[in-house]
């Protein structure tokens, strides 16, 4: 006889990378007897169904929820308040309710207030992602090898804890406890900073564009080609990489740790004027010293296998971790 699944019914709330990951890595597993899925248009929805790797589809929050064991919120940040007004009252209880947001202590202030106490709140991050988004865009694999930190309140019930803990542990992801502020600093100077930087430079070059296109006489013709992008090499091209990422859920993760990002920019940008006072001295060491300090900091992220990719060879489906939140 087999063993019944370890999660009897599923909601997933947002079915776009991570809703969709989750759902493919759940069937994989047999984690879950039943997922239910809602996503905000009709047109997410249909196309979840047509995938299929949801087992019913619902036109609210609310009716997905119903009489589900766990629900996961896979939506932008930003709407986590009204979503978790709308389905608390549908919440049966001992029901644990989690999440994926790139933020963690917002999630705690927004969501935590509005359920209902016999509900358990297990906030979660997976630390995986890509650049892309929507309900293609997801896979089974994007969780494996990569680590998935839980944010719970102190107090919160152990064996909630350890369903969470188990389910992303079956997805193959490595999970840690975390105290909610300091993952929100962690993940604002290797995840947030680095993303405002890719859109900064990104959006700086592309209004350079203008001045730096050049005009050549093709074939008598007079033909303008843009430098920037014929000459977009390597460091370049992977902050439009990155930069492509999900608008509306940047901004909410900007404006929802909004402290710790304006804390590390200030001390990132009095780095970047050290960087720019050796360049204008001349002061060659000071710059080789500080790459040479770097490179180490690389190095250190490849020996812990999270340097991104499947392979160095093989990427699939986008580059897993280079542009996760
Ligand atoms: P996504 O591909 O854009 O998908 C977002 C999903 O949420 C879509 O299905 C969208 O529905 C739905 N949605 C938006 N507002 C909603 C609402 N008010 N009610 C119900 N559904 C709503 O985004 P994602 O990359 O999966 O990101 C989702 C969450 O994962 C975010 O909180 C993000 O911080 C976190 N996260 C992302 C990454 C990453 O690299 N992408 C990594 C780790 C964590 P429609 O399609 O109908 O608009």
């Amino acid at each position: 006889m087999t063993a019944p699944p370890p999660i009897e019914r599923l909601a997933l709330i947002g079915l776009g990378l991570l809703g969709s990951s989750i759902a493919h890595a759940a069937r994989r597993g047999a984690l879950a007897g039943h997922i239910a899925g809602h996503a905000r248009s009709a047109s997410t929805r249909n196309k979840a169904v047509e995938i299929g790797f949801i087992d019913s589809v619902h036109d609210s929050a609310a009716a997905c929820v119903a009489d589900c064991d766990v629900i996961i919120l896979c939506a932008p940040v930003g709407a986590y308040g009204a979503i978790a007004r709308e389905i608390a009252p549908c919440l049966k209880p001992g029901a644990i309710v989690t999440d994926v947001g790139s933020v963690k202590g917002a999630v705690i202030r927004d969501v935590g207030p509005c359920l209902p106490k016999e509900v358990h709140l297990v906030p979660g991050h997976p630390v995986a992602g890509t650049e892309n988004s929507g309900p293609e865009s997801g896979f089974a694999e994007l969780f494996e090898g990569r680590h998935c930190i839980l944010t719970p309140a102190p107090g919160t019930d152990p064996d909630a804890i350890r369903v969470i803990h188990d389910m992303w542990a079956a997805m193959g992801s490595d999970v840690e406890m975390m105290d909610a502020d300091h993952h929100d600093r962690v993940l604002a100077i290797t995840s947030h900073l680095p993303h405002l930087i890719a859109y900064t430079i990104v959006g700086t070059a592309s209004d350079l564009e203008e001045h730096l296109r050049r005009e050549q006489v093709k074939n008598g013709d007079v033909v303008r080609t843009s430098e920037v992008i014929k000459y977009s090499a390597g460091g370049f091209r992977d902050f439009t990489r990155i930069a492509a990422s999900d608008p509306v859920m940047w901004r909410d993760v900007f404006l929802n740790n909004k402290e710790a990002v304006l804390e590390l920019l200030g001390r990132f940008t009095e780095d970047l004027t050290a960087l720019q006072r050796a360049i204008r001295w001349g002061q060659g060491d000071v710059l080789e010293a500080w790459f040479e300090r770097t490179r180490a900091i690389r190095r250190g992220i490849v020996e812990t296998g999270q340097a991104g990719g499947f392979s160095a060879t093989e990427p699939k489906k986008g580059s897993s971790e280079d542009s996760e939140a």
